[in-house]
């Protein structure tokens, strides 16, 4: 039966104290009201606790103000303004000619707004209260947020993360993903630093919509972590749409020049005549300002607060989820944990946790990108000579009467006699919707005799997953 808590907000004084009266006593509060600390929350109240919510931001942090959401608008656009090129071959009488950027972002900020509003009342819903502000450990078992200290048995930091900057002169010219968010305009000439999914995504956007698009890459490859066939894969076809991709780029200073463009000094010369400059090598945690050491925890070397697979902080009754981990970067990912967690704490499930193997995960890039499991090479590495891939390469039929002939390619990474498949990567139109089912397949430990018994669908590119031979 579950046990509803009285709704309070914006630092209510209805909340209830206990022990020392300076401090509002809470069961758990959760630090960021982003897809972690939302999901902690709310899960922890359905067990009838009382739980809170500190945000200084927008509710629904990077996912939905300024990462997946907003994102796949504009995927959505580019994806668009790639079968308005096509149309007339279809017969349609369509001309694109250009995007109106500001009705573009008007739409899109709409939406993203009225997801705010829809958190806020979902954890109203859930009797979960809101604070706005930024909290700061006051101990091991209270925190500071606008003035009023509050107090819990449990506190989940998620916090989340923010972009990368490099320390090189000139560096604040540049914006990141969050500042791709607030262009007002389309850029004409944009250099993207990096070769992560950001860098790839908002490649793929822009150069769809119009702007020129120099990806400058440090090494040689895309995609660090993923399998070999899809980074070569992409880069290929990131070219052949006219993104101008530039390895090898060690980037010294940037600067501004009289003509209000920018100047990109590297280690062996010069590239001129970029409006915009985008950084999209990484993320780092937001911790600054969480006044860790009062509570007794720190972050390792790589910036993050190590939890172990239960979420564990090393302070008892503290916990870290999502992407301030340093776990992977993914919106499930942190839902995910926010829930066990809360399962395991409130509801008995002793041994509930984030299952972190066979994590799907799509890349919004021209075309997309669906990846589960080991690569061929982590395979062959682990299992040697008893690894056997399949692999299809074709042109999905939609291109068979366009002149546009991008191809897709999809590769199965089998194991053993019995050919269990423990990885499944797809470049290609529909990677992104395709992948899931797969992944449900694979997490079950799916062999290829079962995707060989499976009848396929006719005609579709999910179908060469199932005829591969
Ligand atoms: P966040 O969502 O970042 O939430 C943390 C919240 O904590 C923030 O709202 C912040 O304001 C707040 N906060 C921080 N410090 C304090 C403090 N001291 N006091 C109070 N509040 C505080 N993932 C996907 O799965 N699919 C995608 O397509 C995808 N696309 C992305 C695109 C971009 C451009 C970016 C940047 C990320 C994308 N991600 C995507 C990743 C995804 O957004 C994150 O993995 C996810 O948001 C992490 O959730 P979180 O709860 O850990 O942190
Ligand atoms: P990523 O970790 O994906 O990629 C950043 C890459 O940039 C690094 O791997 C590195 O590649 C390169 N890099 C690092 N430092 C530098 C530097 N100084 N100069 C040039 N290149 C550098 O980071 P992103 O910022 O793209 O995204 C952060 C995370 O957010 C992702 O890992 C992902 O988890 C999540 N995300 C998820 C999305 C989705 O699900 N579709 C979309 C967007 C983000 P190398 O070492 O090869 O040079």
């Amino acid at each position: 039966m579950l046990k509803k808590n009285k709704v309070s907000w914006q630092c209510d004084k209805r909340a209830v104290k206990q022990g020392d009266d300076m401090t509002q006593h809470f069961d758990l509060i959760a630090i960021g009201g982003g897809s972690g600390g939302m999901a902690v929350a709310r899960r922890a109240a359905e067990y009838g606790m009382k739980c809170v919510v500190i945000e200084s931001g927008r509710l629904g942090g990077t996912c939905v103000n300024v990462g997946c959401v907003p994102k796949k608008v504009m995927w959505y656009a580019a994806q668009l303004s790639h079968a308005l090129h096509d149309a007339p071959e279809y017969g349609f009488d369509a001309a694109l000619t250009t995007i109106d950027w500001p009705q573009l972002k008007l739409a899109r900020d709409g939406y993203v707004e009225r997801l705010n509003k829809i958190y806020a009342r979902n954890l109203e819903n859930s009797a979960v209260t809101m604070i706005a502000g930024h909290a700061a450990f006051a101990s091991n078992n209270s925190v500071a947020v606008n003035g009023e200290v509050y107090g819990a048995e449990h506190i989940v930091v998620a916090c989340g993360g923010r972009p990368t900057v490099p320390d090189i002169p000139g560096a604040e010219h540049g914006i990141t993903s969050d500042g791709f968010f607030e262009l007002a305009s389309l850029p004409r000439r944009v250099a993207i630093v990096g070769s992560g999914y950001i860098a790839v995504e908002l490649a793929g956007v822009l150069n769809a919509l119009g702007s020129e698009v120099s990806l400058l890459l440090r090494r040689q490859h895309l995609l660090a972590r993923f399998d070999v066939m899809l980074r070569e894969e992409l880069m290929e076809q990131m070219q052949d749409d006219g993104i101008r991709i530039t390895t090898g780029v060690s980037l010294a200073s940037i600067e501004r020049t009289d003509d209000g463009t920018m100047m990109l000094h590297t280690d062996d010369g010069e590239m001129d005549g970029y409006d915009t400059l985008i950084w999209a090598i990484g993320r780092e945690s937001k911790v600054a300002g969480l006044n860790l050491g009062a509570a007794g925890l720190s972050i390792n070397d790589a910036g993050f607060i190590p939890v172990d697979p239960f979420q564990n902080s090393v302070v008892n009754g503290i916990y870290a989820i999502g992407d301030v981990t340093g776990q992977a970067a993914l919106t499930p990912v942190a839902i995910a944990a926010g829930r066990q967690l809360a399962d395991r704490l409130f509801a008995g499930k002793l041994d509930a946790k984030l299952d972190q193997s066979n994590i799907p995960s799509v890349v919004f890039s021209h075309p997309p990108i669906g990846t589960v499991g080991m690569t061929e090479d982590e395979a062959r590495e682990q299992f040697g000579d008893d690894v056997k891939v399949y692999q299809s390469r074709f042109v999905p039929m939609y291109y068979a009467i366009t002149t546009r002939k991008p191809q897709s390619v999809m590769k199965l990474v089998t194991v053993g006699a019995t050919e269990k498949v423990v990885g499944c990567h797809i470049i290609g139109d529909g990677a992104d919707e395709i992948l899931q089912g797969f992944a449900v397949a694979i997490k079950m430990g799916a062999t290829k005799a079962d995707f060989d018994r499976t009848l396929a669908i006719h005609p579709t590119s999910a179908e060469e997953l199932v005829t591969m031979r």
